[in-house]
């Protein structure tokens, strides 16, 4: 089997909302960062280059999310730092609020830790969100009060790439004295955070989708925040997670906030936003029963979901993939499951409209010819697989 690698491939990549490809700078730094081996933890000096890469990037990291560095723990990403924050609060605060508001389209990480405290007692209520990619305040209102610990709810949804209004949340959490938690994952390097301003108690990253390494990521917990150990362990980062560090991964994920700092970033995302605007408008003018989702809603500027009328999506993909174009059908965690995803169920949307979903994902590095050739190209696909289905049809008729 081929295997792809990227100094091998010579395919359209564009599925940024699932991974990144390494950044190339990443090739030269990370041998050197391999090289110092010792435990960051020891006493002797082989532990000092180990420690001062884990500083550093703490240091780069909170610069570029405007809080503290104490306010910055490294873990393996971003399931381990959902689940940490949604069972913490559950074991700290659930007796005397043992109720949760989350929004129905959470990512599995999210959903399953609320199911997993449900099942010990916990009341969840999740917030609808409808077709359009909109979550229903008024439902925050009715159901916010003294005994809500948390509102969970992602700033960018994965598979739609819509905006949820976390910083309205943030001051209804803090009036009914509730803790907000928000997954950032598909924000960072796709829009500008600042923590600070945006008030939230808890944040969750991951080091693969911002151009870093897969397997460590970080959480943001305010100084006045609570937090339960998810991993019991040794003393790293001041007990709040044991086990010793990834440091490569976290030098790597401190790199890359420092090249967030650096560059034009938001002119970068207003390009991206002007190549996903250009190529939308191509499909739904040549691809018949192509329909956006959530266009009209606030959204990231990288992100595409579509729904083709009468296409399978898996099989649409395989084509696809076969031809060089790299996407997906929503959720990467899902892929090889059948099942449509929960969270377009969640937005109303019935089991085979789910099942006609493709996600198209930019990156900082696709490039608007590239579109381009996506376009004809699924617009062909679309086409044949249309034409054998109809032909299909006509026999079994
Ligand atoms: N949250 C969101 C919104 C995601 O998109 C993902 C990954 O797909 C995760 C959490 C899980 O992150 P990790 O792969 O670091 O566990």
């Amino acid at each position: 089997m081929k295997i792809v690698t990227a100094s091998t491939f010579d395919g359209v990549y564009l599925d940024h909302n699932a991974t990144t490809p390494v950044d190339p700078s990443l090739f030269e730094l990370v041998p050197v960062w391999m090289s110092q081996f010792g435990n960051p933890s020891s006493i002797h000096q082989a532990a000092r280059g180990p420690r001062t890469l884990i500083r550093e990037a703490r240091i780069k990291i909170a610069e570029l999310l405007n809080v503290s560095p104490l306010e910055i723990v490294f873990n393996s990403g971003a399931s381990e730092g959902n689940n940490t924050v949604i069972k913490s609060i559950w074991d700290r605060r659930g007796k005397e609020r043992p109720e949760f508001i989350c929004s129905s389209v959470e990512h599995p990480s999210v959903i399953k830790a609320m199911n997993a405290i449900e099942n010990k007692g916990a009341v969840i209520h999740w917030i609808p969100v409808s077709k359009d990619g909109v979550l229903d305040l008024n439902f925050v209102k009715t159901h916010l009060g003294p005994k809500t610990a948390l509102i969970s709810v992602m700033s960018a949804n994965n598979e739609t790439g819509t905006l949820f209004p976390v910083a309205e949340l943030v001051g209804m959490a803090k009036a009914a004295g509730a803790l907000i938690h928000s997954d950032c994952v598909q924000m960072f390097g796709k829009h500008a955070i600042d923590l600070k301003k945006l008030g939230v108690d808890y944040a969750t990253f991951s080091g693969h989708k911002f151009y870093s390494l897969k397997g460590c990521g970080f959480m943001y917990i305010k100084k006045t925040a609570p937090l339960e150990n998810l991993i019991d362990g040794g003393a790293q980062e001041r007990f709040r997670r044991g086990g010793t560090e990834n440091t490569v991964g976290i030098a790597a994920m401190g790199h890359m906030a420092a090249k967030m700092s650096a560059m034009d970033l938001s002119s970068k995302l207003v390009e991206l936003g002007q190549m996903r605007d250009l190529m939308e408008a191509r499909l739904v003018a040549e691809i018949p029963e192509l329909h956006i989702t959530a266009h009209a809603s606030p959204r990231l500027t990288n992100t595409s979901h579509m729904m083709i009328a009468g296409i399978d999506a898996e099989t649409l993909l395989i084509n696809l993939d076969l031809d060089g174009f790299f996407v997906s059908t929503g959720a990467a965690c899902s892929s090889g499951n059948p099942e449509p995803s929960p969270a377009l169920l969640a937005m109303g949307f019935a089991r085979n409209e789910a099942q006609t979903s493709l996600r198209v994902s930019l990156g900082w590095n696709s490039k608007a010819d590239d579109l381009e050739k996506f376009v004809e190209r699924l617009e062909k696909t679309v086409s044949r697989l249309r034409q054998m289905k109809k032909e299909l049809d006509n026999v079994k008729a």
